[in-house]
């Protein structure tokens, strides 16, 4: 059944609304997706960022934490960690950073196909120019992670300075025609953010008929010009996400990390359950980790919480066989 933006505002506006349509979006997830959570492992390989998102501590403007960039090196190893672990995805994520020219990505992207051939490589970073993203993909990247932030290009220019709404929307159609799996996804509960923008988020994914849809709440970070403003409301999360399972069908939607940092006990658990089917284990070593602060207090969620997650939800891990993770290890980059 086909939902109207009318419909979609008013389950939005109504947490009373909310079981039943966990319950609807539950049942979409297990008839297109299956009881499989997909396993996405991530590296965030750069703090390093040009911008300055108000939401966002690494923009630029933030001198208070320490910068970091990963080498290739450093990267290949983690990336050959989540091939010895068995999960079937790198997620190569960092700020805006030009400092990592084309090349050097590109080298890095075909070292990691080469050396972990199973491993699908999905890249979150950012705004580059355009044929950046044809060059990784020449290379061997499968996915790219783009959130479109916010569908509403006022809010969107107050959020990202210096940034506009068109030339993201370019972007996203740019990757879907280049042959990238393509993914956006939104910030719920942006200072001046209104249902009807949620709503559009919504029908704005469902147009581009992304692959895949990061949906997670706002979280202030101390060093922003946000810091005073809440969070975004858990069940509203919950309810875009639901909604988003229920419109998008058969998009992989991850239970993100932002909402384990909202609720550390059960927020990813009630993810799964409104509509979510990919976790996403961070393998950045703790060093790093540390410095990568888009937002205070982030949960550390590695593949030891992921498994245990998966298993109170009742689900199944889609890992490779641990052999076939062995025998990849070994081959050098
Ligand atoms: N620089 C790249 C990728 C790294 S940021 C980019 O901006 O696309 C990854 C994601 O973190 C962003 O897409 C944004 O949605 C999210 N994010 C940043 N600050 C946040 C905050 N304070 N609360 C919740 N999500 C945030
Ligand atoms: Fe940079 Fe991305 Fe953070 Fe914006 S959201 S400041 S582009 S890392």
């Amino acid at each position: 059944m086909k939902m109207t933006r009318s419909q979609i505002i008013e389950y939005l506006r109504d947490p009373r609304s909310e079981k039943g349509l966990w319950k609807r979006a539950d049942e979409t997830r297990g008839k297109y997706c299956g009881n499989t959570v997909h396993l996405r492992g991530l590296i965030e390989f750069s703090n390093v960022c040009s911008r300055n998102c108000l939401y966002c501590g690494l923009r630029r403007d933030n001198r208070k934490i320490k910068r970091y960039r990963m080498d290739r090196r450093q990267i290949l190893r983690f990336a050959g960690e989540i091939a010895a672990a068995g999960i079937p995805t790198v997620i190569l994520q960092s700020g805006d950073d030009p400092s990592y020219r084309t090349g050097t990505l590109c080298g890095i992207i075909s070292a990691i196909k080469r050396a972990y051939p199973f491993l699908a490589v999905t890249l979150s970073a950012g705004e580059r120019p355009l044929a950046d993203y044809r060059a990784f993909k020449e290379s061997g990247a499968d996915r790219y992670l783009l959130k479109h932030e916010t569908v509403n290009p006022g809010l969107y220019a107050r959020m990202r300075p210096g940034c506009d709404f068109k030339r993201r929307r370019a972007i996203l159609e740019y990757l879907r025609k280049t042959g990238y799996e393509v993914g956006a996804g939104t910030i719920v509960g942006l200072p001046g953010q209104r249902l009807e923008d949620l709503a559009g988020d919504i029908l704005f994914m469902k147009s581009l008929k992304v692959d895949m849809a990061g949906i997670g709440p706002f979280i202030p970070h101390k060093d922003t010009p946000l810091k005073s403003c809440p969070p975004g409301d858990l069940g509203l999360t919950l309810r875009v996400l639901a909604l988003a399972r229920v419109v998008l069908k058969d998009a992989n939607l991850p239970a993100t990390t932002a909402l384990a940092t909202l609720d550390g006990r059960k927020g990813q658990i009630l993810g799964l359950g409104a509509g979510a089917n990919v976790l996403m284990p961070n393998f950045t070593p703790a060093l790093y980790r540390k410095q990568y602060t888009i937002y205070n207090r982030k949960k550390f969620v590695g593949m030891r919480e992921v498994l245990k997650t998966i298993a109170l939800a009742g689900r199944i891990p889609d890992l490779n066989t641990p052999g076939a993770a062995l025998i990849l290890h070994r081959v050098q980059p």
